[in-house]
């Protein structure tokens, strides 16, 4: 009776301390009550256990103090407690295991618990991360997880309606049928793509739609057909605009280079079929072919240039040039060709310096397209100017190439740097590619960071200005 008090004291005292000791076992991060239940059970079967055991060995040594002082004893041990006691610490070492075992196994499910956090973390920082918009719902087609780019464009707030219905929430028809179609499939297997058009739910009410690609698979679950659907948005309305202008610069082309090889091919046929007899209209046939074939070339390094600009494959040689010197370089070039109509042309600056960090083959390019359009489209006895002058508002060299031709229509004003544009009334005044212009633009803003423009008045003359910025951008930038 009295043990058996005792027993019941001790134990509850040993589950409590089972309880405070939990903390110390798991370290700071496991005071879980999963841990905290566990130590109080090893705590309540150890401890009578442990009681009996010490009682006895305090009985024991109880009795060596007493006898310790008289005469040597040998400590009796009787034939009943021994197996008694050999139990019970069997019993304390198989109890201890089975602890062991149990907290192994909790420090495992926890692991396991951080790694799945962690992995979830993860998952969520790449769908942030991604520019296509990213919709996962459950097998009950409730939003589970939605990316901030789905948010903004299907106008889904975060997080007021997760685990909402997507159906309820997304407005976009195209998109709640082709989620529904894909749990209605109820093939884990389920897997499709379709071109959309969405409007943009953060643009507000009546947005234009813009293409999109939508790829929407099912995922598998144990207990479900369906355990939910991903649904994949990728803008691709950029995409088809690049293929669109691609294709149209592919005919145009196609079409400009057609026009001099027609027209070489109709002159050597004209000389096959001896059709020039005397030698004067030979050399002139001969000369067309020649016009004609250098018009191809210019076609074809236009074309060449533009497009290696737009690749961003042009590799720039930066120097620190003066623009009056490319000026007389380039009209020196381009005098020849002026004489021939009694054009002057001449180039005016100030005392100053007038440098730019640029690439000096490309500037004379600049220049001289300028100028050989100022000379063509201008009468006999005009006049062209090239004036050099230092910008400061903008920090840039301004070169401005005046002439006092034809000028240029104002409906024409727009286009004369778009691809293989030319004014239809004087295609007759001189040939050209239509190219020269758009090449300037790129040089001037694409590859320097410059700016290009043009004023005119018809009968009164053209005059184009274009800005080199003193120091160019990327060099700015990195200072
Ligand atoms: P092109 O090789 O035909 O000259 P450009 O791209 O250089 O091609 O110019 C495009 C069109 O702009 C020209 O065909 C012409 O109609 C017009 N243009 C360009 N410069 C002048 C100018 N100085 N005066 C009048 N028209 C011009």
């Amino acid at each position: 009776m009295k043990i058996g008090t005792g027993i019941l004291l001790w134990s509850g005292g040993a589950s409590l301390a089972a309880g405070l000791a939990a903390p110390m076992i798991f370290g700071s991060g496991a005071n879980t009550p999963l841990a905290a239940a566990v130590a109080a059970i090893a705590g309540l079967a150890v401890a009578p256990l442990a009681w009996l055991l010490n009682r006895d060995e305090d009985r024991l040594l109880d009795a060596a103090n007493e006898t310790a002082d008289a005469q040597p004893v040998i400590l009796p041990v009787t034939a009943m407690m021994r197996p008694i006691s050999d139990a019970i610490r069997r019993l304390i070492d198989e109890n201890q295991c089975d602890v062991q075992t149990m907290l192994a196994r909790v420090r495992e499910l926890e692991i396991r618990a951080k790694i799945s956090d962690s992995e979830r973390d993860r998952l969520e920082t790449v769908l942030h991360s991604l520019h296509d918009a990213v919709i996962v719902t459950n097998a009950y087609g409730e939003l589970r997880l939605v990316n901030p780019v789905a948010a903004s464009l299907l106008g889904v707030r975060i997080p007021e309606d997760l685990n909402r219905s997507a159906e309820q929430v997304i407005s976009d028809d195209h998109i709640t049928r082709l989620i529904v179609e894909a749990h209605e499939s109820r093939s884990p297997s389920y897997r499709t793509r379709a071109e959309v058009d969405v409007s943009d739910a953060s643009a507000g009410p009546g947005a234009p739609g813009r293409a999109h690609e939508a790829t929407i698979a099912c995922l598998p679950d144990q207990n479900e057909p369906v355990g939910g659907v991903v649904l994949i948005l990728r803008d691709i309305a950029r995409e088809r605009e690049i293929s669109q202008v691609k294709s149209e610069f592919v005919s145009k082309a196609s079409h400009e280079l057609r026009t001099p090889l027609s027209s070489i091919n109709a002159y050597i046929e004209m000389l096959l079929d001896g059709e020039a007899t005397d030698p004067e209209a030979q050399t002139e046939f001969y000369h067309v072919i020649k016009n004609e074939a250098d018009r191809l070339g210019r076609l074809i390094d236009n074309m060449l240039n533009i497009s290696r600009i737009e690749a961003g494959i042009s590799k720039a040689k930066y120097e620190d040039m003066d623009f009056v010197k490319a000026a007389h370089a380039a009209v020196s070039v381009i005098e020849p060709q002026a004489k021939l109509k009694d054009i002057t042309v001449r180039v005016k600056s100030g005392p100053l310096l007038y440098s730019a960090e640029a690439d000096r083959d490309m500037i004379q390019q600049v220049l001289l397209n300028l100028l050989s359009n100022a000379v063509k489209y201008s009468p006999e006895g005009g006049r062209v100017t090239v004036t050099v002058e230092n910008d400061e508002t903008t920090g840039s060299v301004m070169t401005t190439v005046a002439d006092t031709g034809l000028g240029i229509p104002p409906d024409a004003l727009p286009h004369v740097f778009d691809k293989f544009y030319r004014v239809e009334n004087y295609k007759r005044v001189a040939k050209g590619t239509g190219l020269g212009l758009n090449l300037v633009k790129h040089i001037v803003e694409t590859v320097h960071g410059g700016q290009v423009a043009v004023t005119s008045e018809v009968g009164m003359g053209s005059r184009f200005v274009f800005t080199i910025p003193y120091v160019r951008q990327s060099a700015r930038r990195a200072a």
